[in-house]
């Protein structure tokens, strides 16, 4: 079975084909620039040279089309025909409180999806026109769509409630979501998979750690908490997000600047974070490591601010669970940065976590990084959201 693995954003749409007999990604590219000037298809196939198309894409129907035409051709293709994709995956960011697992797409799922418009403002309507442009494109196919706030639907009221009037949450479904839930799906799965861990013993805490962060407990795969919230804005400090910040910072900052709480929204997704934190020297860590090593004082203090936070909450969550487990680093941090984990988990050498220093040096495979005598077990394991999306679209389809 071939599934196609969508991820639609405003402007751009991310491909991959996947066989899901051996779950090897036979092509995979990108569109850039839909709707905007100097449009392009990036097509990559494993062996051979990358495929350039520049064409105008005015919408993600003739993004789609490029796609497919990519995928057939006889030069750069990996398929005959499009009758050899079997079913599509998608990437939705935002199901609201409806739905709580993926689901086969009809019209049901897509008012849905169009209803959470403003749960999800930049995503949900880009997802549901990558969407539509494949029913056109593809008619009669499997849609299967697959929801970044699934996993955290899954948290108790006591973890996902906002201590707020309860007329909010009545009206408007302000709650704690949770997103990067196919990520800590994949990755608390692999875990247990990888870790051979029995039933009983199956408590999880993810570290996804990225330009995005976010950290997950979980028992036998079902979330238990998440660090995100309403939106992705909560949580740890991240590349460019404050994370955590006293709600009365805003309506203080938006007074005496006289801006407005939407540039203000701007400013704590987009200004904030590390980056900040560093004097707007990077969000990248690999800058902000080597600028501390050479005795840059704000990108130590933005390092340290961001090992804090991650400590803070995964020792909340070791709370939660009465212990843990494992714990798995996943995310262009979590799977590369050794010093970063090392430090992290240095914090739980009370609880009893060893790190093998030898094993701790991998970077981007899966690998266990505990000594053998360590009370938690702990793993590198890369995350797949693709490979996530196109095993549940099987699942589905
Ligand atoms: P992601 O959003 O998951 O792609 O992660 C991006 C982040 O991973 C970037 O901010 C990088 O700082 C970080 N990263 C990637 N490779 C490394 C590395 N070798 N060492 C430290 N950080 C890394």
């Amino acid at each position: 079975m071939k599934v196609l693995v969508i991820n639609a954003g405003s402007s751009s749409l991310k491909y991959q084909l996947i066989d899901m007999e051996d779950e090897s990604v036979k092509a995979k590219g990108l569109c850039e620039r839909i709707g905007i000037d100097g449009s392009r298809l990036t097509h990559k196939v494993p062996g051979k040279d990358d495929y350039v198309v520049e064409e105008d894409m005015p919408t993600h129907q003739k993004a789609i089309e490029m796609v497919l035409d990519a995928l057939v051709s006889p030069e750069y293709g990996v398929v005959a025909s499009v009758d050899e994709i079997d079913a599509v995956g998608h990437r939705v960011l935002h199901g609201g409180s409806t739905y709580t697992e993926s689901i086969k797409v009809n019209d049901d799922v897509k008012r849905v999806i169009r209803e959470c418009f403003d749960l999800g403002p930049l995503h949900n309507p880009a997802n549901l026109m990558g969407i539509e442009a494949c029913e056109a494109a593809m008619p009669g196919k499997a849609n299967v769509a697959v929801f970044d706030t699934a996993f955290g639907m899954g948290l108790e009221p006591y973890a996902y409630r906002y201590a707020i009037p309860e007329e909010y949450y009545d009206k408007y479904k302000i709650r704690r979501y949770g997103f990067h839930g196919t990520s800590h799906m994949f990755v608390s799965g692999e875990t247990i998979r990888f870790a051979n861990l029995p039933e009983g013993h199956q408590r999880v805490i993810v570290c996804h750690l990225g330009n995005g962060s976010s950290i997950s407990a979980s028992v036998g795969g079902r979330a238990v908490d998440t660090s995100m919230g309403l939106t992705p804005l909560e949580g740890l400090v991240m590349g460019t997000r404050s994370g955590d910040v006293d709600p009365a910072v805003v309506q203080f900052i938006c007074d005496h600047e006289n801006i407005s709480v939407d540039d203000m929204l701007t400013i704590l997704n987009k200004k904030s974070g590390v980056y900040a934190l560093s004097g707007n020297l990077s969000s990248d860590f690999r800058d902000l490591s080597a600028a501390a090593d050479s005795g840059n004082e704000k990108a130590q203090l933005a390092l340290d601010a961001f090992a804090h936070k991650v400590v803070k909450t995964v020792g909340g969550y070791l709370g939660v669970m009465n212990g843990a487990d494992a714990i798995a680093f996943t995310g262009g941090i979590g799977e590369n940065d050794c010093a970063m984990r090392e430090r992290i988990m240095k914090q739980f050498g009370f609880a009893g976590v060893k790190l093998d220093p030898e094993k701790n040096k991998v970077r981007g495979k899966a690998c266990e990084i505990s000594t053998p005598d360590s009370a938690i077990r702990v793993f590198v394991l890369p995350t797949n959201e693709e490979l996530a999306i196109a095993r549940e679209t099987v699942r589905l389809a």
